[in-house]
């Protein structure tokens, strides 16, 4: 037996906040208590007291490179740096080599993490075979093996009719289709946000509208065909706009946005920082307004990281010619606990946006939630802390961070995976009665 002793617990899907103690057994949630420990308890104790404990976060949008770039980035690493971020699921794209299209691939990574990881993975597999948008896969066989959502990532799937026809595909399974909006004609070869800041540096520009067009096209394609479309890394004013409609028209479109995208704007791209560049690009400070607005007022769904590592060699050169997105996976409930700052965003909202939301869209069962035979998956966050985040903290093999050298206050102390202690931020949090 576990208990997690004197934390605020913060669990949004029974509406609970609440001092006391998470009771954990078998790997599951038993009870939550209050007043005394349990007579008699004997086992460990997490000492929570002035800490928030909330459903195991789960990150719904990460890169982990295995197999195929094991260089960049490993299911063993990816998911240390997950654990010490306070994750305790991760959700992998299907952009590896071999791409994740046959069930093979996801049998892989499912035993990899099963027997290398540090938390839970959920594989994503490619909505076309090779991701060269042309065939579609087997999403059945692919769903057998383990895959929980269908997707290109990396690369937006061109061709509207092949998107048409994978929508009527997942339809009757119930089968969720995560999209990576980008208009590749109207995108061109920008490398930063069309706008002032790209334009000074001589950066060739990305409009809006790229990501904006593609957003609507798959709306439509959601209306048309019943099926469930979720937007990945939104990072415009009018794709928010646009997903607010979607929602008020009664359709199954969700959306996700990534910490940068309400953290940064294109202005970080002074003096040709290469850690600032990915896709979408940093947008503008009204979008990123927009991408608050769209968070405050529950338009957004849930917030993922878009774990992108890259070596060194493909981000230390030329702005135009470096690889695209940062690594997120120990920043990104330190710069979401940042939206706490402003006010209009609740704890309960956080751990939503982080856990239960992401539970929900992927239809993650005994996930996002501490309700009694729910599995022990438990971030346990401090939301007091302050600190700096160096190079030397990350566990990803790969360190393209724009982050470094920010002070930020709370992060995760303790992660339990299935009722197992998976990363603990400090000894002594843990202690054995
Ligand atoms: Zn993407």
């Amino acid at each position: 037996m576990l208990l997690i002793k004197g934390g605020r617990v913060i669990d949004p899907g029974t509406g609970r906040d609440e001092t006391g103690h998470l009771v954990i057994e078998g790997g599951k949630v038993r009870e939550f208590l209050t007043g005394g420990p349990p007579e008699g308890f004997s086992g460990k104790i997490i000492h929570a007291e002035g800490k928030w404990v909330v459903p195991g976060l789960i990150d719904m949008h990460v890169h982990l490179r295995d197999p195929g770039f094991e260089w960049k980035e490993d299911i063993r690493t990816g998911t240390m740096a997950a654990a010490a971020g306070g994750f305790t699921s991760v959700v992998c794209m299907a952009n590896t080599k071999p791409a994740n299209d046959h069930p093979e691939i996801t049998r892989y990574i499912l035993e990899k993490a099963r027997g290398e990881g540090s938390c839970n993975v959920f594989p994503v597999a490619a909505l076309s075979r090779n991701l060269d948008g042309k065939e579609m896969t087997d999403f059945c066989e692919l769903f057998e093996a383990g895959a929980v959502a269908f997707s290109d990532d990396g690369k937006p799937v061109e061709n509207p009719l092949l998107m048409r026809r994978a929508l009527e595909y997942a339809r009757p399974f119930g089968f969720l289709i995560l999209v990576h909006s980008e208009d590749h004609q109207l995108a061109e070869e920008g490398a930063a946000n069309e706008g002032w800041t790209a334009q000074k540096l001589g950066i060739p520009g990305i409009p809006a509208a790229a990501e904006d067009v593609a957003i609507a096209r798959d709306i439509l394609l959601a209306r048309q065909t019943g099926g469930r479309v979720h937007l990945q890394h939104i990072s415009t004013r009018m794709g928010v706009d646009l997903l607010r409609m979607a929602k008020r028209a009664g359709l199954n479109v969700t959306g996700e946005t990534a910490p940068h995208y309400f953290t940064l704007t294109d202005a970080a791209l002074e003096g040709y920082d290469t850690n600032a560049k990915m896709n979408p690009p940093l947008r503008g400070e009204d979008d990123r307004m927009a991408i608050l607005e769209g968070i405050i007022d529950g338009t957004i769904d849930a917030v993922a990281s878009d774990h992108a590592p890259h070596e060194e060699y493909v981000k230390r050169c030329e702005f135009t010619a470096a690889a695209n997105g940062i690594i997120g996976l120990q920043t990104s409930l330190p710069l979401t606990l940042g939206l706490l700052a402003g006010g209009k965003v609740s704890p309960a909202r956080i751990v939503d946006l982080l856990s239960c939301a992401p539970a929900r869209i992927l239809s993650l069962a005994g996930k996002g939630t501490l309700s009694p035979g729910a599995d022990a998956d438990v971030t346990v966050i401090d939301p007091e802390e302050e600190w700096e985040h160096r190079a030397d903290d990350v566990l990803s093999k790969s360190k393209n961070s724009p982050f470094f050298g920010w002070k930020f206050q709370g992060r995760a102390v303790v992660t339990l995976c299935g009722g197992r202690v998976r990363y603990a931020a400090q000894t002594g949090v843990v202690a054995d009665v």
